[in-house]
């Protein structure tokens, strides 16, 4: 028989899982709350791991196409001191593809392929019942039953409540999104200083990171500790006041660095939120999360990555495991909490050390995960 399939989410784990189980020939509904794929910006760039992220693309048949997409120069990492003082300058080989980048909106695009997705589908609740399956009720009053849905509805999940009581909590570490243009003809000064992949300078308990998308596009994220309110003074709406804001908070920084917030166009506010390490919960029939749903960590690598292989994992689980569906659920939900719990602590430390009270350890991180 058939199994009625959903996944809650059309994010990097909902399209990899569907892509995987529409590659074994099952189909499965995509359930995305967005009315369209470019509803809303798609985000900044993503590098993509050779034993995760890759992995995952491999098994969905678009290793190659990703090859060709990736910028693999993007892994090109330069560390400056806040008074302008480069303090690390690595390069990747020419035929280094451990960690090439590429733009999340071409990640989506290439996942997509063929997939049917029902766009503007809001999931508000899911509600697990032993017989009859798992109701999933919709925004606009409809609802549909499922022999098995996957939560990969990312930070704010709605399914997650199906299965665990678990919210997740503020770091302390807030981040403020701007971006820049046409870096290479409007900023030339700028272009250079951030190579051809990131910069990144790190001064006490805060940071200021570059990211070359494609196109001459360069995400700017400012990212620093402090109470959750720290903006309710400023109406995020007044661009000037929030950069006026973040130019007090680095104050003193190199004037070069300092430009990244001058020529900064719009500002989004993002603080960093994340589940408990190694989240769990007791096995729901017919109902699962992966990706961010499961699992939200700092973002430092790692989470497109593992929402990628899951996603994956869990098609092939379901598409060439066992017979009992529940049990190829229930064999991937325990090989995700291990990997995730480890990469978990991982990124938890790191965000401690890059966004601390000693910039010295955030250069020693740096050494410690990137080849000499
Ligand atoms: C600034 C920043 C930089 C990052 N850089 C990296 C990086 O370089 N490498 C890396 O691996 N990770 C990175 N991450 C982390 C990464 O973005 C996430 O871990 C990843 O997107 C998680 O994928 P996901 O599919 O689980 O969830 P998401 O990407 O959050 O997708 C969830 C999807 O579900 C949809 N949805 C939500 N609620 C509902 C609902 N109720 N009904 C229907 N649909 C719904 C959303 O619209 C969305 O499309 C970064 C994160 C941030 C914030």
């Amino acid at each position: 028989m058939r199994h009625r399939i959903a996944v809650v989410g059309g994010g990097p784990g909902g399209l990899a899982f569907a892509r995987v189980l529409h590659r074994h020939g099952h189909h499965v509904t995509v359930l995305e709350r967005d009315p369209a794929p470019d509803a809303r910006p798609p985000g900044g760039t993503l590098d993509l791991h050779e034993g995760l992220g890759q992995l995952a693309l491999d098994k969905a048949g678009l290793l190659a196409e990703f090859q060709a997409l990736s910028r693999p120069e993007g892994q090109a990492m330069r560390i400056l001191d806040p008074d302008g003082t480069v303090l690390r300058d690595w390069r990747p080989r020419p035929d280094d593809r451990a960690n090439p980048e590429i733009d999340r909106g071409q990640l989506r695009d290439l996942l997509l392929g063929p997939l049917d997705v029902r766009w503007g589908r809001e999931v508000t609740q899911v509600v697990p019942r032993t017989r009859a399956g798992v109701l999933v009720h919709f925004a606009d009053g409809r609802e549909e039953t499922f022999d098995l849905v996957v939560g990969a509805d990312g930070a704010w999940s709605r399914t997650r409540r199906a299965v665990s009581p678990v919210t997740p909590h503020y770091t302390g570490v807030t981040t403020v999104e701007t971006s820049l243009d046409d870096v290479d003809t409007r900023h030339p000064d700028l272009a250079r200083l951030i190579g051809d992949g990131s910069l990144a300078v790190y001064g006490v308990n805060r940071k200021l990171v570059a990211q070359r998308n494609s196109g001459g596009h360069v995400k700017v994220y400012a990212q620093f500790r402090a109470p959750l309110d720290w903006q309710a003074a400023l109406d995020p709406a007044d661009a000037e006041a929030v950069r006026a804001g973040l130019l007090t908070l680095f104050d003193g920084w190199a004037a070069p660095v300092l430009d990244l917030l001058h020529h900064g166009t719009a500002f989004v506010h993002r603080p960093l939120y994340v589940l408990p390490v190694s989240h769990t919960w007791p096995h729901v029939s017919g109902v699962t999360l992966l990706g961010d749903a499961a699992h939200l960590m700092p973002p430092l690598g790692a989470g497109a990555n593992l929402a990628l292989l899951e996603g994956a994992e869990l098609a092939e689980a379901v598409a060439t495991g066992p017979e009992d569906l529940h049990e190829a659920v229930r064999a991937f939900e325990e090989r995700m909490w291990a990997r995730a719990g480890r990469w978990a602590e991982i990124t938890t430390a790191g965000l401690e050390r890059l966004v601390g009270p000693n910039p010295a350890e955030a250069l020693a991180h740096f050494d410690r995960v990137q080849p000499s």
